[in-house]
């Protein structure tokens, strides 16, 4: 029976990997206070020995990305540093790692979806910080999958479409960023994708390797704002603000500490053909996940 160690089970991905995970075998799934703490090495380290897993799956991270300009010591241990520690491990044990990264690898230039070979840019702490763990683990030479993903959302806990449907039921008028593209994409999805994926890397270790997985299609969080209130006045939810009255702002009218890059388009086609998966539209996921939070 492969055992399994899941880190980061209480975050949007990792909550939903207890789900998904727990067919494929002896699932043991920790959070900072179990073992499973990546600020601290040595007893992350000591984690993984003792349990020996044949499949190691990290879906913590540090995910503050404004704070990791300000902090970035910290996102280096934790996106950085404990990854790394992992994939050694994993390399010692013969375990196959499967961990997360971002499109805030890359600068967001053009208009073009990019695939797994484009050049890396981080334009923030948190994209270096996400990019170094990623170069960690390829440098291990364990048997990995990093994921690449991006506008991560659940129906548990908060985001970015009940953060909209709240301001809509309040303000008057709600202003939302236009010329940001990605790909909206549901943790349950990306935990799906997981299990499918491990269990054939786990068979075939050739498929080892870094994959973009996010949702297909693209929007503007401006047009994913305004569809999210085009849904829940159909459902009948009180709001203020109608979709077609939701202003479409430049990023440039919103700073933060952290740049972020303009264009996330990530292309799946190798996900698709390499695992024989098919990624549904981003709508589908984001549609389910309003249905569950209406
Ligand atoms: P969340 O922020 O929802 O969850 C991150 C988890 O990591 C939390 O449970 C948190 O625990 C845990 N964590 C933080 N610090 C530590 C630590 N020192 N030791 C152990 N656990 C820790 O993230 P997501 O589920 O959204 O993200 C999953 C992955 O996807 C990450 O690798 C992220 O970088 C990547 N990603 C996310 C995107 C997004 O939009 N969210 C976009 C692109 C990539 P606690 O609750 O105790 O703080």
């Amino acid at each position: 029976m492969t055992r399994i160690l899941l880190l980061g089970k209480n975050g949007q991905v990792g909550w939903e990997l207890q789900r998904a995970l727990s067919p494929l075998g002896e699932l043991i799934a920790l959070d900072r206070h179990e073992g499973g703490d990546l600020a601290d090495s040595a007893a992350l380290s000591a984690t993984v020995r003792r349990l020996a897993p044949q499949l190691i799956v990290n879906a913590a991270a540090y995910t503050a990305v404004d704070k990791a300009e300000s902090d970035s010591a910290t996102a280096q241990q934790i996106n950085a540093t404990a990854p790394g520690l992992l994939a050694d491990e994993a390399a010692r044990l013969g375990a196959l790692l499967v961990h997360y990264s971002t499109d805030y690898v890359f600068d967001g230039s053009g208009e073009q979806a990019r695939d797994e070979t484009a050049v890396t840019a981080p334009l923030s702490v948190y994209g270096a910080s996400k990019l170094a763990g990623e170069e960690a683990i390829r440098a291990s030479g364990c048997q990995h999958l990093i994921l690449r993903t991006s506008w991560v959302y659940a129906a548990r806990g908060g985001n970015f479409a009940k953060t909209m449907l709240r301001l809509a039921a309040e303000r008057e008028q709600l202003s939302v960023i236009s010329d940001q593209i990605g790909a909206p994409t549901g943790a349950d999805l990306l935990a799906d994708l997981c299990a499918h994926m491990a269990r054939a890397t786990l068979n075939d270790p050739s498929l080892t390797g870094t994959y973009h997985a996010v949702a297909a299609g693209a929007t503007s969080w401006h047009a994913y704002a305004s569809h999210v209130i085009e849904f829940a006045r159909a459902r009948g939810t009180a709001l203020r603000v109608a979709a077609e009255q939701v202003q479409a702002i430049p990023t440039s009218a919103y700073p933060t500490p952290a740049r972020r890059p303009l264009n996330s388009r990530l292309a799946t086609d190798k996900l698709q053909q390499a695992f024989g998966l098919r990624l549904p539209h981003w709508q589908q996921g984001v549609d389910r996940m309003l249905s569950e939070i209406l």
